[in-house]
């Protein structure tokens, strides 16, 4: 290991590992960090240890990320695992926590793929035993072969709903019932992207198998959901819901909650670059040029950090950033860079026909956005409720950190990842502005918990 690299990745999902492939393949050292056991990222998580029967339930789509994975371990890069980021200086130093003990290493450039993480979906009783996310549920089958038992309820929008509950639905899971909370205005919002999306009509296909999945196994799906409420003591036992405008409740062991992804973007955030509102999805993700820089030079994202757009564009983009960063490091000629480059802006191209139609078709839902039960808590590490909240906008609060000033809402061991945007869309709410006007918090290292022994004995680039 060198102390300092041409490039360090900061994930190894499939925009980190093709960013890794491409700059080795360029002559550029390069640095793989990631928190998880193996490469893969959240698709393709645990990939190179999955059991073949479960592979065989993940589908195609899962298995090639084997071949990313092995190409990637092929590479020359250096990869460390159980490796947590938790600190980039803007002269492109890092600090990260390995095994007990944190260690600073320093890159030319660095290239963010940190990935995105489900959206929290902030209703009465989502803190309950038993209430956990769809993606979350899909991680502990990826990594564990785990799957919820009893009835199963899954609710919200999205394709990972969908993707999730089909996958369960083949395993023989009780899935007892999806509740839909897409609205048919979204519906026609989405239509008028379709033309441009049946250019990569393949996605379409992949959402109507799903579909297809969970009507032959006749689970009952209820559209249009509203006023989810959940209900329990201990545990979750009941979601009651207005679909279609009736009134109806279905009994659960366990409910998986999803409302979409979002980008990641504590360490673009730590590190100031400029980051733009997306009001069709809601969420913030830094602004980057056409190679993925952002604002701050030298500091590249690429993927669902940079803005939520799948694995296939993930990897694409990965590789364009590394062939800017091989290019100012006088590795490749700029004519070589944009002649391997050409191909794959064609298929960017292609595969981003669809987005419009996705992201149009699965806006999050605005019940869930800024929860109008004013007991729903929203900052789970503080215990911050929606009231609170609304109390410090009605106090002066007009922004988000002042807001985390007043209340400590976004001051837990999460540092807001889990609250920030609710917090930012019930502000907006009260002072009937956009959400994207009253930003984000601002977020300072380390921006993972990590004891203060290990700070102290920080091991610096030498
Ligand atoms: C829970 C979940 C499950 C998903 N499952 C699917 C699926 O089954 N099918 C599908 O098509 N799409 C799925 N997605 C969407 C998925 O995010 C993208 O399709 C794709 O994985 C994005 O690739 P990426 O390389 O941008 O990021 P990711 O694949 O998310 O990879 C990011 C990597 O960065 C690492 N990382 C993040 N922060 C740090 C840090 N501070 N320090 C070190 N490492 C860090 C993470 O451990 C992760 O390995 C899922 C998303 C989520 C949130």
């Amino acid at each position: 290991m060198r102390s300092e690299y041409d490039l360090i990745v900061i994930g190894a999902g499939p925009a980190g590992q093709a960013a890794a492939i491409s700059g080795c393949q360029n002559s550029l050292s390069v640095l793989v960090l990631d928190e998880l056991a193996g490469p893969g990222g959240q698709i393709y998580r645990s990939v190179e240890s999955a059991h073949p029967d479960d592979s065989r339930f993940l589908g195609p789509d899962y298995l090639y990320g084997k071949s990313l994975a092995k190409a990637f371990r092929q590479s020359e890069a250096d990869y460390i695992t159980h490796a947590a980021v938790w600190e980039i200086s803007r002269d492109s130093t890092l600090c990260y926590s390995h095994n007990g003990v944190s260690k600073q290493v320093a890159g030319k450039r660095i290239l963010i793929a940190s990935g995105a993480m489900e959206r929290p979906v902030a209703v009465p009783g989502w803190t309950l035993p038993g209430v956990m996310g769809a993606g979350a549920a899909d991680v502990l089958f990826k990594t564990a072969g785990i799957v919820p038992s009893g009835r199963v309820v899954f609710c919200g929008g999205g394709p990972l709903l969908l993707l999730v509950a089909s996958h369960f639905v083949n395993m023989g899971v009780n899935v007892a019932a999806v509740l839909e909370t897409v609205r048919p205005v979204q519906y026609l919002q989405a239509l008028k992207h379709l033309p441009e999306a049946l250019k990569a009509a393949d996605y379409l296909f992949k959402g109507l198998k799903m579909r297809m999945a969970l009507i032959r196994s006749h689970v009952p799906t209820f559209q249009n959901v509203r006023q989810v409420r959940i209900q329990g003591d201990e545990q979750v036992r009941q979601i009651t819901f207005n679909s279609l405008g009736r009134n109806r409740q279905v009994s659960a062991d366990t409910l998986l909650l999803h409302d979409g992804v979002i980008p990641h973007t504590q360490l673009t955030r730590q590190l100031e670059c400029d980051h733009l509102w997306n009001p069709i999805q809601r969420y913030w993700h830094p602004r980057i040029d056409q190679w993925g820089e952002s604002s701050v030079t030298g500091i590249f994202a690429a993927g669902d950090t940079a803005c939520v757009h799948g694995a296939i564009i993930a990897e694409i983009q990965g590789r364009l950033a590394a062939l800017e960063i091989a290019c100012q490091l006088g590795k490749l000629s700029r004519k070589d860079r944009d002649r391997t480059a050409a191909p794959l802006r064609r298929k960017l191209k292609r595969e981003m026909s669809v987005r419009p139609f996705l992201e149009h078709l699965f806006q999050p839902n605005h019940e869930f956005l800024a929860p109008s039960n004013g007991q729903t808590l929203v900052c789970r590490c503080e215990e911050i409720t929606a009231d609170q909240i609304r109390h410090a906008v009605s106090s002066g609060c007009r922004n988000t950190n002042q807001v985390k000033a007043q209340t400590r809402c976004g001051m837990g061991p999460c540092q807001g990842r889990m609250c920030s945007l609710t917090t930012a869309e019930i502000i907006a709410h009260e002072r009937q502005a956009d959400a994207g006007t009253v930003g984000a918090y601002r977020v300072r290292p380390p921006v993972k918990p990590i004891p203060l022994n290990e700070l102290a004995d920080l091991e610096m680039v030498t």
